[in-house]
């Protein structure tokens, strides 16, 4: 971090700030020019406030040069991390499909699904069941009951389940789901994610509907400083100027928050495009984009979901696209 300091700065008021920074074990290089004195801070930076030193009657400006990142950075941790869910691998060079129904309807309808998802080759079940819907007037989920659905339908499988906490309150309900979803409306309910870093539960983490790279890697952060290291990146779309997609999926997203961490990154191409046509083409670029994996809306009958039936694939679909993303998959990781 680099700290410009004002013209004529005060002394006094400038040996108060190298022993406070000193204090918090930053080295402090001072160079003093012809037109501006600035001080270099070598060490942990991450836990200086850069408003607090902007604030400061002797500070023109505040620079930071280093990631305000730590635990989800990949400076300090070169190699992949691989999260466990219930047996499933997440991240590491393997492709991993999440996929179930936007919302928890019924017993048939979440065991039907869980069924048909499996034999086509996913390996966890995704299904809502505290549901975070834009009016209060559709419908909400089946909430606890939901929970005890998507249980009834592990146990049927075999296959881990993924569901969404929208309250700290709901955690204790939340013990056999193998995986807590954060949602996007949720990806900064720092209090929320300050509880998920608390707990032992892998945490998919999806990315906030303006979030930057940064912001997503800082929520990441809130829950991996709680001693949380379990979290699985989402791209899940992003608002824009468009709006024939109901989100426009970043694909940019994919290389660049594994550049930027060592955490998995998968992609959710149902939210993005919100229509079932454009679930195959986005899930191919996520996989040909070197995605971890992909979570992906399947109802039996998308006709009458009670939630995103428009962007849901029917088993068969499904199905079908399972086959081509592992073919893609291959070929991606073919060296030329
Ligand atoms: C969901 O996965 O059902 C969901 C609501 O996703 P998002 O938070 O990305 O909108
Ligand atoms: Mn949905």
């Amino acid at each position: 971090m680099i700290v410009i300091l004002k013209k004529n700065a005060d002394k006094g008021q400038l040996g108060n700030l190298i022993s406070w920074l000193e204090s918090k074990n930053i080295q402090v290089h001072e160079s003093i020019g012809e037109s501006e004195t600035i001080l270099g801070l070598v060490g942990d930076t991450t836990t200086i406030d850069i408003n607090l030193l902007n604030a400061l009657d002797i500070v023109e400006d505040v620079k930071r040069i280093q990631d305000p990142y730590k635990k989800a950075n990949r400076k300090f941790h070169p190699e992949d991390t691989v999260v466990n869910v219930g047996g499933v691998s997440i991240g590491g060079g393997s492709l991993t499909i999440i996929a179930g129904p936007c919302s928890v309807e019924s017993e048939e309808q979440i065991c039907a699904v869980a069924e048909s998802v499996k034999a086509s080759g996913a390996s966890m079940l995704r299904g809502g069941a505290f549901k975070p819907r834009t009016s209060p007037y559709s419908f909400q989920g089946l909430r606890a009951d939901g929970l005890r659905l998507l249980e009834i339908a592990k146990e049927h499988t075999g296959l881990p389940i993924v569901t969404e906490l929208m309250d700290i309150s709901q955690l204790p309900l939340f013990e056999k789901v193998d995986m807590i979803q954060v949602g996007a409306r949720n990806m900064q309910n720092f209090e929320l994610l300050k509880a998920l870093g608390k707990t032992d539960k892998p945490i998919l983490l999806k990315r906030g509907l303006s979030s930057t790279y940064e912001e997503l890697l800082m929520a990441a952060e809130y829950i991996m400083s709680g001693g949380n290291e379990n979290v699985v990146l989402c791209e899940r779309g992003i608002r824009t100027f468009e709006t024939y997609t109901r989100n426009t999926l970043d694909i940019s997203a994919v290389p660049v928050l594994k550049k930027l961490s060592h955490l998995p990154v998968i992609v959710d191409p149902s939210h993005a495009g919100g229509k079932y046509e454009l679930v195959p083409p986005l899930s191919s670029a996520a996989v040909a984009a070197g995605a971890d994996g992909l979570i992906i809306e399947v109802h039996n009958d998308p006709e009458h979901a009670l939630c995103d039936g428009p962007q849901s694939l029917k088993p068969e679909s499904f199905n079908k696209l399972v086959k081509k993303l592992s073919l893609i998959h291959n070929a991606m990781r073919e060296e030329f």
